[in-house]
């Protein structure tokens, strides 16, 4: 029999808004059973100081003790874009966005057209997300419809998941008809409704007739729309140049402008990227409600294994009451952990002298805002009272005098570029529902 009540000592840090980020030393977090359907999953009841807890909570029938003091409680990581299928191309050469697509990432995504290939890699993917903390999110799978259904099945958490749509200007190896992609659309969409999302891999390889489609299934099923927006400056001029000549959009002057023709935004719609935008476009993102994914570490210098593509202006978009969260973006970021996004998004704002880019602000981003840009808030996203225990346990630093959320963040997040792979091993253990779906010691 499952414990009614679950008791975890440990300190605790609990994200709120990007200037707030509450902190309890030696704190206690109170999970409690909820049968539903007899399976064994924890909602937060409470959380607090150890003192306060026991005394509330100890002398319940049915509780479990657990000591992890020496550990720091932080919710689990909702990494809103992210291409499950370039796992292999994450520190490939990035000369260019349109380069490292056609040369690494789409040969390596025509491998999931093998069924049993693309189940055997989403077994792994599902290791390293638990190993990194991460527990829901917004994912890309290839053009292969069984990548959806490979995900969905394995990943442990709060996902929505959707395969590229590619018909026009891609590979021979990696195109599909309009007809091929209309068909997976209407399955998957009907299938999974709101796990599934609706992906144009960008303006290019998607024909408008595809999004057209696309953005109506969505609306029916109530599905997610991903796709990528304004990444590179080249890609943009590319966009432009191909649409201007088709049909009904002769007079469309933005990158922006032709997903609204096509139907694609939306508050169901995460844009990746959006780092370089006209005034316009903020405005026709902000007045449809779309959200952003921010990927810091694909954006960084090609010196940083990003691909070089600019520094995202959160002032701006924030100023224009546009919705964004942090995001790996693998393979374009070269890391699958959250903490490695955080301290890119920190670093890079620093370097470029912008102020308010603080630790703080990072870890909601990289939580709570993503639980906002995937509708779930009230369910997941921090550790708020009748939430989901999802949550990760770290080695907690030490005790400073004067310490603050944000000291404490940074010491966290304070391992030298050159050991970012660091970051990987940082999470001692992941837990889904109140269950330790990952123990670090368990590895070895
Ligand atoms: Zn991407």
């Amino acid at each position: 029999m499952m414990p009614s009540f679950k008791i975890i000592l440990c300190d605790i840090l609990n994200p709120i808004n990007d200037k707030r980020c509450i902190k309890v030393r030696k704190g206690a977090i109170v999970l409690k059973k909820i049968n539903k359907d007899s399976t064994n999953e924890y909602k937060i009841l409470d959380y607090g100081s150890e003192k306060k807890m026991i005394n509330s909570y100890g002398h319940k029938k049915s509780c479990v003790v657990k000591n992890r003091s020496d550990q720091l409680c932080l919710p689990g990581f909702i990494d809103t874009h992210f291409h499950w299928v370039q796992d292999d191309v994450r520190l490939m050469a990035k000369k260019s966005l349109l380069t490292w697509l056609e040369r690494y990432t789409w040969p390596y995504e025509a491998k999931f057209k093998s069924k049993r290939y693309s189940l055997k890699r989403s077994k792994l993917f599902h290791d390293e997300l638990l190993q990194v903390g991460t527990l829901g999110g917004a994912v890309y799978g290839s053009i292969h419809g069984h990548t959806v259904d490979h995900a969905l099945s394995n990943f442990i958490g709060d996902y929505i998941v959707g395969n590229v749509l590619m018909t026009q200007n891609s590979p021979d190896y990696l195109i599909q008809s309009t007809c091929t992609a209309k068909k997976l659309i209407k399955n998957l969409a009907n299938k999974y409704k709101a796990k599934y999302a609706v992906t144009p891999r960008f303006a290019p390889t998607t024909c408008a007739d595809v999004m057209l489609f696309g953005a109506k299934q969505a609306k029916k099923n109530g599905s997610f729309i991903q796709t990528h927006l304004s990444e590179t400056e080249n890609e943009i001029n590319y966009v432009l140049s191909l649409f201007k000549d088709i049909k009904g959009f002769e007079k469309i002057k933005t990158y922006t402008g032709i997903y609204k023709k096509c139907g694609l935004l939306g508050k169901r719609t995460i844009m990746g990227h959006g780092i370089h935008l006209s005034d316009e476009e903020l405005v026709m993102l902000s007045k449809s409600k779309t959200s952003i994914a921010h990927c810091p570490s694909s954006n960084a210098p090609v010196s940083e294994f990003g691909l070089g593509s600019g520094l995202f202006s959160f002032k701006r978009i924030e100023k224009a009451k546009i919705h964004w969260a942090l995001a790996s973006d693998i393979g374009g970021g070269p890391f699958l952990s959250m903490f490695d996004v955080m301290r890119s998004f920190v670093n890079s704002n620093k370097k470029a002298k912008i102020s308010n880019a603080t630790y703080t602000k990072a870890l909601y981003r990289a939580t709570l805002a993503g639980a906002i840009s995937l509708n779930k808030e009230k369910q997941i996203g921090n550790l708020d009272r009748n939430k989901w225990a999802n949550f990760i346990l770290v080695p907690s630093p030490k005790y400073k005098k004067g310490e603050t959320a944000e000291s404490i963040l940074k010491s966290l997040s304070q391992v030298s570029l050159k050991k970012r792979s660091r970051y990987q091993d940082l999470v001692l253990s992941t837990w889904f529902r109140g269950e330790e779906v990952f123990n670090r010691n368990e590895l070895f």
